[in-house]
């Protein structure tokens, strides 16, 4: 749509300029001359001129065309003699020549000086083309306004949205409640500013809200500003920088400046990594426009007092990307972290999200719970409404636990694309990939239970995958299941080796995600016999908060460094001999899981409990 009406804005830029050319061509047409100066002279000479007109620029006249031979060349004659006998006009462009006037009189000439009519011809050269670039241009604007909504310039109708009551309340904000509870005192304050500036208490500018996406960031802004009763200011930290340069300057300085008038109120700036990207991370070099914003909302920032009623409030995912001159004090000095939600917000934030959900009684909202670790909030909401949406395709006046079930698969296993194509070799690749994950999973203790393994990629860098479900949320784990863990991990790499002898990229994440839980396992948890109950790292769980600098220090010597490396090295090696052993010891289950996923693309529980008792250990 946008395509087509840009192509289309093209065409008309085109037609404008040919008619303009034309145009011009026209004007210019009209005032060419057909005698050159000293041809006319001569033939003022010769006595073949008639009468003649003077203006400024230009000589008209009528001259005789008999016994022009001679005087002018062959082109010119035929040119001027094909219009019959008798007399014949032209057009010379007047050259200064203090001598014409005399030689005119000379030749008995009858002349005579013209005014030329100059708003006419200013008219015609000048003010009409501008006019109709002035019209193609309020044309161009009134069809971008009405795409973009970029009407005036100058004044910038920043799309700032303001709600004078947002309506969300704590009540509809659940499984957070430590970042909730953080944000009481600015309730408190919004709600009666006097009382705070009596007593002088301070209170924070900026609040920023770190978490990942969909874990109620926005959620809980609008509910701070919903307990207070407050507008809220928002906008997007993408959308300053999409604008023409020095707009998203003027829009943040007009945002802030139509909150103050409202203050009491919120001001929310949703990604702010967008906007607030520490300089110069981006290797591409600075982007001004960028730059130009940040600078602008940080002197917004400074500008006014803590205390006017304006609270501003952001959002990232991406913290500790975010440039430190964002986090000073008098910015956003007060940082909330949202977590994940665990066992307990999951099955409260369902809560919320049923209550207006006629639920059958065999659903179990703590068991759903217990399937959905990792979900956050956003997720959770797409969950209920997902097997709401199930239940009503079935006819169902009542969402069952069985419409869960399969909205909880559908989203764990994001959208099934059945239909890329994988060429035969890349898929018996992956199929032996996961098929080693699972076996190994199977062949461990500790491991999670597979209850499922699929070669049908999901979402856009994941080929397949092997689903473990963990019985329960995690928060201790003991160094055996650590291990076992990693085993898991570099299984569908090691099934690769065996099968092909050859490794393909798909196993990089694998091999990450390997060599981080064992970097964490020597260096966090103390769990290496050679380096002993030592840790050698802050657990840095809030990287930004010490993002000017203080973790940027080692404390542990150069040696102390090669042996954790070798500690690594040596855990994920032991890791890979061990699932190559079980395996190797193990192929013919390999081949037959690889099998049956090359031919079914799924297999579930059952399934897998079949095959294994066929090919048993
Ligand atoms: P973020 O801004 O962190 O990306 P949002 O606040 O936009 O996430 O969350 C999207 C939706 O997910 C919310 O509108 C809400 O329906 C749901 N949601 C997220 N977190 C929670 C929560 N803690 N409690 C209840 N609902 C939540
Ligand atoms: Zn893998």
């Amino acid at each position: 749509m946008e395509q087509n009406q840009r192509r289309f804005s093209i065409w008309y830029f085109v037609a404008a300029f040919l008619v303009l050319l034309a145009l011009e061509n026209f004007l210019l047409g009209a005032i060419t001359e057909n005698l050159t100066y000293n041809e006319f002279k001569g033939l003022l000479k010769a006595g073949k001129i008639v009468e003649v007109t003077l203006t400024d620029k230009i000589i008209t006249g009528r001259l005789r065309q008999e016994g022009l031979e001679g005087l002018l060349p062959k082109e010119k004659l035929s040119e001027i003699q094909r219009f019959g006998s008798g007399e014949q006009r032209f057009v010379v462009v007047r050259v200064d020549d203090p001598q014409l006037v005399p030689e005119l009189e000379a030749a008995k000439v009858k002349f005579a000086g013209r005014l030329e009519n100059t708003w006419v011809s200013t008219l015609l050269s000048w003010v009409l083309p501008a006019l109709i670039f002035v019209g193609i241009w309020m044309f161009f604007m009134k069809r971008m306004g009405a795409a973009s909504g970029l009407v005036s310039l100058g004044k910038s109708k920043a799309k700032v949205y303001m709600e004078k009551q947002t309506g969300v309340t704590f009540g509809d904000v659940a499984g957070i409640d430590e970042a909730r509870s953080e944000l009481m005192e600015i309730v408190d304050f919004l709600k009666t500013p006097d009382r705070y500036k009596r007593l002088g208490g301070k209170i924070p500018k900026g609040v920023l809200l770190a978490g990942a996406p969909g874990t109620g960031k926005t959620l809980l802004a609008k509910a701070v500003a919903g307990e207070a009763g407050v507008p809220f200011f928002s906008m997007s930290g993408s959308e300053f920088v999409e604008m023409f340069v020095g707009m998203g300057a003027a829009r943040v300085r007009d945002l802030f400046a139509q909150a103050q008038q409202k203050a009491p109120c919120i001001i929310f700036i949703d990604e702010l990594d967008a906007l607030g990207k520490a300089r110069g991370i981006n290797p591409i070099g600075g982007h001004d426009e960028r730059e130009q914003t940040l600078n602008q909302l940080l002197v917004e920032m400074d500008g006014f007092e803590a205390n006017k009623g304006v609270i501003i409030m952001a959002a990232t995912n991406r913290p500790e990307i975010l440039d430190p001159a964002l986090l000073r004090p008098g910015r956003f000095d007060r940082q909330v972290v949202l977590d994940r939600p665990d066992l307990k917000g999951r099955e409260k934030i369902l809560q919320v999200h049923t209550k207006n959900v006629s639920v059958a009684p065999d659903v179990n909202l703590a068991e759903i719970a217990a399937r959905t670790p990792g979900f956050v909030g956003a997720d959770l909401a797409n969950l209920v409404n997902e097997a709401a949406l199930r239940a009503a395709r079935r006819g169902s006046e009542r969402v069952n636990m069985n419409d869960f079930d399969e909205a909880t698969e559908r989203i764990v296993a994001g959208l099934e694309r059945k239909s890329r194509v994988m060429n035969p070799l890349e898929k018996e690749t992956v199929a032996y990939h996961e098929a080693g994950h699972a076996l190994v999973a199977e062949s461990r203790p500790n491991a999670d239970r597979v209850s499922k393994v699929s070669i049908i990629p999901r979402g856009v860098a994941a080929l397949g995958y092997t689903l473990q479900t963990p019985t329960e949320d995690r928060y201790l784990m003991r160094r055996a299941e650590l291990l076992d863990r990693i085993d898991v991990m570099l299984g569908g790499r090691v099934a690769e080796e065996i099968v092909f002898g050859d490794i393909s990229t798909g196993a990089q994440n694998d091999l990450q995600r390997a060599t981080d839980l064992a970097r964490h396992m020597v260096t966090q948890y103390g769990m290496s016999e050679t380096l002993g109950l030592v840790t050698f790292e802050e657990p840095r769980t809030n990287p930004f908060l010490n993002v000017a600098g203080t973790a940027a220090g080692r404390e542990y010597s150069e040696k102390t460094a090669q042996t954790i490396d070798d500690e690594i090295r040596a855990i994920v090696r032991d890791a890979r001999e061990r699932a190559r052993d079980t395996l190797t010891k193990r192929r013919t289950a390999l081949d037959a899981l690889a099998k049956v996923l090359l031919e079914k693309e799924v297999i579930d529980r059952q399934g897998l409990d079949a095959l294994l008792a066929q090919h048993p250990a």
